[in-house]
Formats: C-alpha cells, sequence, structure tokens
C-alpha cells in the first residue's frame, strides 16, 4: 500500500533546515537529515544516530524514505548485471550495469515505460505509466555503484540515461537527479561522465543548452531522411529533422560540446546509398561523432540488422569525411538487457 506520509526525499535542503525550525529544533539538523539521505543513503530514520530518539519518531510519524528495492538480479556471462527494481507503489523499472576492461556504467532508466513510440524498441510496448522522481533514478545510480564495487572492485565511472524512457520528456526531475548525483553531498561524480539519450525533443534540447548543463547529449537518429525517421519513430512527424537540426546548432553554440548520433542500420529501411548520404550532410550541420549500435531483436521479424558490408559502407563514408564513428556492441543480450531489451519481461 502506497503510505500517505510524504516522501522525504522530496524536500530541498532549505526546506528540510525550515522544517526542523517549525518544530522549534535548530536548522542545522536538517542539514543532517540531508546527508543521511543523500550522502549515506540511509533506508530508515532509525539509522540517523546523531538524531535524538524524539526527533527519528517525530519523522517517522511525518515522513516515510521511499527507497526503491531491487527485486531481482540478472547476472549475464558478459558480466552485465539487471535489476529490475520495485518502486514504493509496485512499479517496475530496469536498470544495468556494464562492465568492460576500462570503466563500469550504468544504464539508468527516466520513466516508468516510455512516452515515444519507437517501433524497433520494446520499452515503447510498456506505454508510459509514470516519471520517476529524482531520488528514484538517484538510487539506481547508487545501487549499481554498489555492484560495481562488490563485483568489479571498482566504484561505477560513467552513467548513460539509456535505459526506460525518454529523459527529456521527464526534464526536471532528471536535471534533479544528475544534480544529486554530481554534487559534493551526493555521489560527486563528474558530469561530463554523464551521457542523456534521447530521442531528439527538439524544445528541451535548447533548454538544456539555455540550462548550461555540463554533462553529454546523445541522439538516438537512426535516419536523417524524414520519411524514413517517421517510419520507425512516429512521433518525429512532431519533432523533425530540420527542427532537431536547428536545436543541435543552438546547443553546440552554447555548450560547445559534441554530439553523439546513436544509429542503427536495418536492412530494407536504412541501408541504402542515400540513407549513408543523408547521415553523412547531417553530420556536417554540427561536430559529433557517430555511435552504430547493434540491432537487439526484440521480435520475430519486421526489424534485422543490415549487413556488415553495408555497415562497413557507413563507416567507410564517416571516415572519409572525418567524422568519428564507432560500432557499439551488444552486452547483456542473453538476460535481455541490451539496448531496447528493457521491457519488464517477468
Ligand atoms: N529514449 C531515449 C533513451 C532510451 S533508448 C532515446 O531514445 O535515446 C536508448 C538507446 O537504445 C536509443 O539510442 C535507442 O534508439 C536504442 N534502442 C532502442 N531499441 C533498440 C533495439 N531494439 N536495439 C538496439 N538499440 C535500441
Amino acid at each position: 500500500m502506497v503510505s500517505e506520509k510524504k516522501d522525504i526525499r522530496a524536500l530541498s535542503k532549505e526546506e528540510l533546515r525550515s522544517f526542523f525550525v517549525s518544530i522549534g529544533d535548530k536548522a542545522f539538523r536538517g542539514t543532517q537529515v540531508y546527508e543521511w539521505l543523500w550522502s549515506k543513503g540511509s533506508h530508515s530514520f532509525d539509522e540517523m544516530t546523531n538524531l535524538s530518539k524524539e526527533t527519528r519518531e517525530h519523522l517517522n510519524e511525518n515522513f516515510v524514505i521511499n527507497h526503491i528495492k531491487v527485486d531481482q538480479i540478472q547476472k549475464s556471462n558478459d558480466g552485465t548485471i539487471k535489476n529490475a527494481v520495485k518502486l514504493f507503489d509496485g512499479l517496475i523499472v530496469e536498470s544495468v550495469l556494464i562492465p568492460t576492461k576500462k570503466r563500469t556504467t550504468a544504464c539508468v532508466s527516466s520513466q516508468v515505460g516510455c512516452s515515444l513510440d519507437c517501433s524497433f524498441c520494446a520499452t515503447a510496448r510498456l506505454k508510459r505509466m509514470r516519471n520517476l522522481n529524482p531520488d528514484e533514478i538517484y538510487d539506481q545510480v547508487v545501487t549499481i555503484d554498489k555492484e560495481s564495487r562488490l563485483y568489479h572492485d571498482k566504484p561505477l565511472s560513467n552513467i548513460v540515461f539509456m535505459g526506460m524512457g525518454e529523459p527529456l520528456m521527464n526534464y526536471k526531475n532528471v536535471l534533479e537527479s544528475i544534480e544529486k548525483i554530481t554534487s559534493d553531498e551526493g555521489l560527486g561524480m563528474s558530469p561530463k561522465r554523464i551521457v542523456v539519450s534521447t530521442s531528439g525533443v527538439p524544445k528541451m534540447i535548447k533548454k538544456l543548452a539555455d540550462d548550461e548543463v555540463k554533462f553529454n547529449l546523445a541522439v538516438s537518429l537512426h535516419s536523417a531522411i524524414q520519411e524514413t525517421r517517421e517510419q520507425i519513430m512516429p512521433f518525429a512527424k512532431n519533432f523533425t529533422l530540420p527542427d532537431l537540426r536547428e536545436s543541435l546548432e543552438y546547443w553546440y553554440e552554447k555548450t560547445n560540446r559534441k554530439i553523439t548520433y546513436e544509429y542503427i542500420v536495418w536492412k530494407d529501411i536504412n541501408d541504402k546509398w542515400e540513407d549513408i548520404e543523408a547521415l553523412v550532410t547531417f553530420c556536417k550541420y554540427v561536430p559529433c561523432k557517430v555511435n552504430i549500435i547493434e540491432y537487439n531483436p526484440i521480435d520475430e521479424g519486421h526489424f534485422q540488422q543490415a549487413s556488415s558490408e553495408i555497415i562497413d559502407d557507413y563507416i567507410e563514408a564517416l571516415e572519409h569525411y572525418r567524422i568519428p564513428v564507432t560500432v557499439r556492441r551488444s552486452r547483456g543480450k542473453d538476460i535481455d538487457a541490451a539496448c531496447g531489451q528493457l521491457a519488464n519481461k517477468q
């Protein structure tokens, strides 16, 4: 049952300080509680040992700590770990730990389900049930950091917002979670190690630039031809390529930071020479790099990855124009933890 009490982590530090003043206590108690909640990741008020018993009881009467709970852990034979995490209202999202030799990366979710309708993505079939709160996003990162230390002997090094959901459709909470992840009172991670991946919401990309965010941006492009893009990402009818281009130019002008385009090459969809040409042209607008991602089949059929010859043609053309390109191998496929496969199968 969902508690009627207020989630204490919805309060800012200032609000917590005012709360203590309002009950006749000292403001610095608010700071202490804030540290317990965020730097130390407390799950209960009883852990807050520098508070008096009465204060802890008072907090228990008035608030809850809606911490996420890991419901199920799956381990892939390539070291990838997928967590199904249960939220306070019983809904479930997934997050993934991806280890490589050099780094360990957390792939986190920003929404339960997704508001967009990419036809090649398993999460899109769930529809959007709700946005995650900042603390629910933060908790996924803390959980994966712990797993990284436990199973790989090192702290988490990178975070990608490439799990379930469209981060820019949950703008405020995603930014608040990043604020916590990067602040010294939270995890103190560098924003340079964070990538927010969007399917391309022009208005919000401009807002990111205006808000002077310091993390990196990736855009799931998949086609630089409007008609093709609309076929596979129907929402693109409203978020057109010219608008996307304009927003990315704005982003670069303000931030001076390169954009990464994520791109899957499918048979019979974007495997023609004109598709390659369109991508090369699009890449000339703003300094960027291209990340060609392996397609992870989500059902029998409709979408199939193009042949490696065609992917090589893409690479050759991009390299010819000195556009950096990398190919990303999928990880965790055997446990449905790879890109686009997160869909709460259990
Ligand atoms: N909504 C955001 C972030 C979540 S998806 C976005 O669209 O960027 C993260 C990445 O996985 C995106 O690049 C998306 O296009 C890609 N993806 C979705 N389904 C996939 C699949 N079946 N195989 C491989 N990548 C997929």
